[in-house]
């Protein structure tokens, strides 16, 4: 097959034209290949080794639009910082259209291809910086089972783009079942445009949750849905330390997927009000705050949802499933990481509750490394055997403390009969041994930047396993050195 060949449908396309400009992507000089990933390319029923070819360069880079591609950008709103920002839209990205693979339809967008009508002061460009953190987080969220869009390939030129210093243009074709956000519903509902929001709203549950059509009342199920995605999707990040940095109501996916990477990070020592975002001064979209946020998020959507909803108590109620959704998520998680598997009788769930509290109160005093701690805590033996235990305590500066926590979890487990080689087995298939922390992004970046993609090539390999051992990658596992305690990621990409 060559690019020509690729068979687009764009279903978004045959949406009214209020809800996207048609445009071309703008070219960029002499388009290279950086990566792509084969698992995405699988999705999308595409033969990974042919993207490094010239013709899906071009067309992955903007250069060329396949006669079946129907390219759009779409509008949408919404609230940045928990501000009302009006219009925004995909000011960089493009659609071409969607590609049909194993787990159905998948819309293929480039992000960085220049400018659209909803770039406002922006250049349409995205820089290899912020690209190759895109491109791998989203592969590493995959791998851990977090739900979230996909990168399938990520393209390059040494056209130069202005940031704090001068960098160089990139485009990574992102994939997803829908990048429709919250804010595309509330783009309608503040301009007072009922017919396009239900027109919005048909559309998402015909496509997206056909489940939903024969509702009594779709519109509030739609809600109650989303509502419990984001909050399991929220889950997900607490329990692997997953901080998305710009929780604004434009990136947050209706199909509860995480979305639009910029200044992510996964915590390193643990500080529970850790801000991973250098621009988030107050702290707003802190480690501990995503689980409000998400919620004030949803209720965001529920305000520009009512209008088709028609009912303030019954969307009230589908709000609340957010409690339930995230508390129910993040315990089921929690378990796993500890290795229990009893979690049925009430009064246990509550004991286990204190003993999870403890744990990441100790974690932030000690400012524990959150991956490493999860990880070893997999090699603690019931019967109490000092030297297994070592390289777990030894993360800890208050070792009593840590003691005493451990005598507690000792307990526990003993109470559920756990054995130690299954429970061994069990958490190492959750607690993953490699994130994309930055310094690693770091590297990876800078050897790009000088024409050396091996890097980004070698990291995801690495996070496409997270829960294998790889002792050759054992160094990739490794704390944090200290060049990179002067890390800082901002919302310029
Ligand atoms: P973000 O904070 O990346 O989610 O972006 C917020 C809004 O700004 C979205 O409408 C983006 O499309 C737009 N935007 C961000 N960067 C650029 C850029 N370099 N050029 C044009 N639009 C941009
Ligand atoms: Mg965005």
């Amino acid at each position: 097959m060559t690019a020509d060949d690729l068979p687009f449908d764009n279903s978004f396309a045959e949406l009214p034209p209020a809800f996207y400009t048609r445009l071309m992507p703008t070219p960029l000089p002499a388009p290279y290949f950086v990566a792509a990933s084969s698992q995405a390319a699988a999705l999308a029923g595409l033969d990974p080794a042919a993207l490094s070819q010239e013709d899906f360069v071009a067309v992955f880079s903007g250069n060329h639009v396949p006669p079946r591609s129907q390219p759009l950008s779409a509008v949408y709103s919404g609230h940045q910082f928990g501000h009302w920002a009006g219009q925004l839209g995909d000011g960089r990205a493009i659609l071409l259209g969607e590609l049909s693979g194993p787990a159905g339809p998948m819309e293929l967008q480039l992000k960085g291809a220049g400018m659209t009508p909803y770039s406002r002061m922006g250049d349409g460009r995205a820089v290899l910086r912020s690209s190759i953190r895109e491109f791998l987080c989203s592969e590493a969220m995959a791998a851990l089972g977090i739900p979230t869009t996909r990168a399938l390939m990520l393209t390059g030129s040494h056209q130069q783009v202005v940031r704090e210093t001068i960098e160089t243009a990139s485009v990574v074709t992102r994939m997803a079942p829908s990048f429709v956000r919250f804010g595309s519903f509330e783009h309608w509902h503040y301009r007072g445009k009922q017919e396009e929001l239900r027109t919005l709203a048909d559309y998402v549950i015909r496509n997206f949750y056909p489940e939903l059509q024969g509702a009594e009342n779709p519109y509030l199920e739609l809600l109650a849905e989303v509502t419990r995605r984001t909050a399991r999707m929220i889950a997900h990040w607490q329990a692997v330390g997953f901080m998305h940095g710009v929780m604004n109501t434009d990136n947050m996916s209706i199909l509860g997927l995480t979305l639009d990477y910029g200044p992510f990070g996964f915590m390193e020592a643990f500080d529970v009000d850790h801000i991973c975002n250098h621009t988030d001064q107050g702290g707003r979209y802190s480690y501990s705050n995503q689980v409000p946020v998400g919620h004030w998020n949803c209720y965001a959507l529920a305000n520009a949802l009512l209008p088709l909803i028609q009912d303030k108590d019954a969307a009230e109620a589908a709000l609340d499933g957010y409690v339930d959704a995230y508390g129910d998520k993040f315990d089921e998680l929690m378990h796993a990481k500890l290795g229990l598997s009893t979690t049925q009788e009430s009064d246990m769930r509550v004991a286990d509750r204190a003993l999870f509290d403890a744990m990441f109160k100790l974690m932030h005093e000690n400012h524990v490394d959150f991956t490493l701690f999860f990880r070893r805590l997999g090699d603690m033996r019931i019967a109490d055997r000092a030297e297994a235990d070592a390289p777990l305590r030894d993360l800890f500066l208050d070792r009593p403390g840590f003691d005493a926590w451990a005598v507690e979890y000792r307990a526990r487990l003993r109470r559920e009969g756990s054995l130690d080689a299954v429970r061994r087995e069990a958490m190492a298939r959750v607690n993953p041994k490699y994130v994309l922390r930055n310094y690693l992004a770091q590297t990876a970046i800078e050897k790009a930047q000088n024409g050396d993609f091996s890097e980004v090539h070698k990291l995801l390999a690495i996070l496409e396993h997270p829960f294998d051992e790889q002792a050759e990658n054992e160094a990739y596992a490794a704390l944090p050195p200290d060049w990179a305690s002067h890390l800082e990621v901002s919302c310029s990409s």
